[in-house]
Order: structure tokens, then sequence, then C-alpha cells
């Protein structure tokens, strides 16, 4: 069957006919098409999301909003197993991983169903001003039609991460999937019909990042980009916004260190430094992929973590137990593969350090640990994207933060100690958005996303990820019956 776009509420061709092979990362097979949207196909999606912001669903309530998007998320509910085989295929995580996101995904439109509703509450709300002549009031009012542009690594939720507050915030968007991970976004694209969106609110147009993409980034008429990927991308992206005064915001890269004292529990460390760059094959923008360790407990951890890393199962994420799955593309394989290489001229390795023996086919690379790494080694300041752990030593504490906060990006960070008092006070010298204490990577929906420095611009996820798609409108009444008596004197 001709793979098609969801636009205006209906499956259409892509103008120029092409097409992408989807290829699952398990076995280098193609196992599906996608449509190689265009230009002309995302002028076509943005002047229908165009038309139906100025229809019935610029018109609705949040509380009108809030069931459909409840709607939205039983609909992904009841297809959970169904979407996380699809993710597995297409991405190659693990199947527990994929449920754990389909669920997040739900979730999260529940979630912003009930920041709908609450936004109803804030509408008209009084700002005090220092003048009781003047009334001021603000409004929310939708940006206008959102360009949404996503990764790989997390296909359905990271488009959740922005469909869900776009829709909750009265937006009509369109959304730009990943030419590597294209399917979940056109199952969500139907859901979203299926619960009721009309046509034209939710467009999904799968393409070429160079041709799909940018176009989506620098149309007239898309007043708000939201986009979650490379620093590279992200700066092409925030380039064509400033061009034409869009709002923005950027999810991009990441360099995170977990900072580990001597006091901490050498088994919880273990196990959090392993989820912390493992988990999704390391592909993961807040991967802790930096381990900054203090000397006296250096030889004995790594001792431990090595250990414990060559225990991981490899294998196709859809088989059960498999902790480490294939990387998403022979792009990121061959990329995953040449950092390695870099490392062993840099570094010492530990473990991993290639394919894992007896893997024919698929994109898999072994947990990879190096040690020794210089702040000036590649794998220490670049993000790799993959299950690459880069370890240094530190004596103090001012040297693990100096060694810590030397990056270029900022999106997340962790620690690693008993002393409670010691863990807040490199908490607040942290330059991340996000940090975590004794644990890395657990993340909620509620608190902000976002990085700082070349991590991001802006933050995403709870009601600032709804704010993303809001213009707060001021509305000041003049309501003395006194004249103002500027030019006109009495
Ligand atoms: P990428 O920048 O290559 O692609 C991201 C998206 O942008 C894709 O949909 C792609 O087609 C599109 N794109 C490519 N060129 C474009 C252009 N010129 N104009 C407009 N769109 C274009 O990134 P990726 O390899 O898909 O994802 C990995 C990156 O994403 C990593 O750097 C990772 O850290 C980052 N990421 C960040 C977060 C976060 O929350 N900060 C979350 C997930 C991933």
């Amino acid at each position: 069957m001709e793979p098609k776009l969801f636009i205006d509420g209906a499956w259409q061709s892509a103008a120029e006919g092409a097409a992408i092979d989807v290829i699952d990362p398990a076995s280098e097979r193609i196992f599906a098409t996608c449509a190689a949207g265009s230009a002309t196909d995302i002028d076509r999606a943005v002047a229908a999301a165009k038309r139906a912001g100025q229809g019935a669903w610029g018109r609705t309530t949040g509380r009108e909003r809030a069931v459909i998007l409840r709607a939205i998320a039983a609909g992904i509910e009841a297809e959970m197993d169904a979407l996380a085989r699809l993710e597995v295929r297409d991405n190659g995580k693990p199947l527990p991983e994929a449920l754990g996101d389909i669920s997040d995904a739900a979730y999260c439109f529940n979630l912003y169903a009930t920041y709908a509703e609450a936004l109803d509450a804030k509408q008209g709300e009084q700002i005090a001003v220092p003048d009781d002549r003047f009334k001021t009031t603000v409004k929310y009012v939708p940006s206008g039609v959102a360009g949404l542009i996503v990764p790989w690594n997390y296909p359905l939720l990271m488009a959740a991460w922005k469909v869900a507050p776009a829709l909750a915030a009265g937006c009509t968007l369109v959304l730009k999937p990943s030419e590597y991970t294209p399917l979940s976004a056109l199952e969500l694209a139907r859901i979203c019909h299926a619960a009721g969106v009309l046509p034209g609110v939710v467009n999904v147009v799968t393409g070429y990042g160079q041709a799909a993409g940018a176009r989506l980034a620098t149309h007239p008429d898309v007043r708000k980009l939201a986009f979650t990927g490379s620093v590279p991308t992200g700066i092409a992206v925030a380039t064509a916004a400033a061009k034409d005064v869009k709002s923005l915001s950027l999810e991009l890269g990441g360099k995170s260190p977990i900072v580990v004292f001597d006091d901490a529990d050498i088994e919880q460390v273990v196990e959090w430094v392993m989820f912390g760059i493992f988990w999704n094959q390391g592909q993961v923008c807040s991967a802790t992929s930096r381990l900054i360790v203090q000397s006296a407990i250096a030889g004995p951890l790594i001792d431990r973590l090595s250990e414990e890393t060559k225990k991981i199962t490899i294998g196709n994420g859809m088989t059960e137990g498999v902790l480490l799955g294939p990387l998403v593309s022979k792009t990121q394989y061959d990329k995953v593969l040449a950092y390695i290489e870099a490392g062993k001229r840099e570094a010492n390795l530990v473990c991993g350090g290639g394919r894992p023996p007896g893997f024919n086919a698929g994109y898999f690379v072994e947990p990879t640990i190096f040690t020794g790494v210089s702040p000036d080694a590649r794998i220490w300041k670049e993000e790799i994207f993959g299950p690459v752990l880069s370890v240094a030593a530190f004596k103090s504490e001012d040297e693990a933060l100096a060694l810590a906060n030397d990056t270029e990006f900022g999106l997340a960070a962790a620690v690693m100690t008993q002393d409670l008092e010691r863990a807040a006070r490199v908490a607040d010298r942290f330059e991340a958005g996000v940090v975590w204490i004794n644990c890395s990577q657990p993340n909620f929906l509620e608190p902000p996303w976002g990085g700082m420095k070349h991590s991001g611009v802006g933050r995403e996820l709870g009601t600032w990820g709804l704010m993303n798609f809001l213009e707060p409108k001021q509305i000041t009444a003049y309501q003395s019956s006194d004249p103002w008596g500027w030019y006109l004197k009495r």
C-alpha cells in the first residue's frame, strides 16, 4: 500500500510520491516504508492547520480540549502493546522500555488534559496595577500553528511531549517525526482522529529533515517551533525562527556528568551509573555519559561496574530478558563505533569496545567503558549518543564540579553521596537544567525539562510546556469617569 501523510483529517499521498525505507535495526531489513514529504506537503499541512485554527477548534475551551486529550490517552492505552512493538521494530529498544514510553505518552495526554482545564480558570485573571483607574487582565491565547520536529530516540514519547501541550493550549500543529522512526507518529495521527480531533488540527508529515523539516522551520505561517534533536540542527532551526521572529523552544544534546563521592553506596552507584548510560542503548539526551568518581573508590567501583556491564543481555528488543538492543540506524552505529575507536587511542578500554561477538546482523554495539579519560578527549567532550561511558577521577569537591561543568552542554547532572548537605551544595553548583541526587534519569512529566548552555532554549513538560504554546495577552481597561486630561485640558 502506498505510504501516506496525514493532512487535514485525511490520508494523502506525498506530492512528489517519494518514499523512505524503514529499517528494523535488529535485522537491518526493510519492514515498512513511509512517505517522503516535501516542502509542498508541508505547505498543504500548514495551510490546513491555519484553517483549522481559525475554525471551531480556535473557539474551544480548555475543558472541551481536555475531553479530546483524554480520548487520545485512552486510544494510546488501548493499543499499548501494538504501539510498543512497533516502536521496538522502528527504534530497536527493548520491549519493556518501549512499553514504558507508550505508557508515559498516554500519561502525558492525561496530564495536559488537567492543565487544559486549569487554564480556563486562569483566563481573564486580574493583575494588580498601581493605578486604580485601570483594570488589567490576562488572557492566554494559543500561539497559532505549531511546527513540531522530533528525533528518533523516543519516537512517540517525544511527539507526545509536544502534541499534548500544543493541543491543550488550543494550537493546531504539524508534526515532523524523524525519518528513522516515522511509524508511531502516523499511528498517533490515526488515534487523534478517532478521538475526535477536528480535521487540520493535527497533521503528520513524514520526511527528511533537509526537505520537510527545513520547510516547516521556515514556513511563515508557523508561529511556534518546538524542536528536539541535535545541536547543529537546533541551530539551523533557531536561525530560521529568528529570521521570522517565531516563538521557539529547543531541546538539544547533552554530555551529562554523574559525580560519585567516596561515601556513596557502591551497589547503588553501579545500578544508577548503568541505568544512566546503557538504558535505551545510551541514546538518551540526558544520559550521564561522564562518570566523575572520587579517587579512593575509583578502583573498586570500576571493577564492579565492568563485572555487571559484561552481564548485560544484548539482543533483539523483542526477546525477553534483553536489556540492550541495537542502535537505531547504520549512521548511528558507524558514528558510535568511530567514537569507540577514538576512545581506544585516547583512554583505557575496560570493557566492551565494538560489535558483540556472534552478531552477524543488526546495529549492535557492546556496552563500553573507558577510564583515565582526559578532559581534552573527544569521548569526554562530544555527545556520542550510544552505550559508551567515559570515566575520570577527582580528589576534591571543587575539582569534581570543575570537571562536571567544563562542557558546552547543560542538560542534566547527577551526584551520588550519603552526605545530603554536600548533595544540595553540588546540586546548586551544577550548570544543568535537571539535577538528580542519588539516582540518574528518572523522569516525571510534571517538573520542567530542558537544558542550559548548548542543551537548549526554554523548558518542556509541566505547566512550562503548556506556556510554550500560549501567548499571554494583556487587556487593560480605563475604568475611571475622570478624563485622562493630558491633551484635552479642562
Ligand atoms: P537530528 O537533529 O538529526 O534530527 C532531529 C529532527 O530534526 C529529525 O526529525 C530530523 O529529520 C529533523 N531535521 C534534520 N535536519 C533538519 C533541518 N535542517 N531543519 C529542520 N529539521 C531538520 O537529531 P537526531 O539524531 O534525530 O536526535 C538525536 C539528538 O536529539 C541528540 O543530540 C539528542 O541529545 C537530542 N535529544 C534531545 C532531547 C532533549 O530533551 N533535550 C531529547 C531527545 C533527543
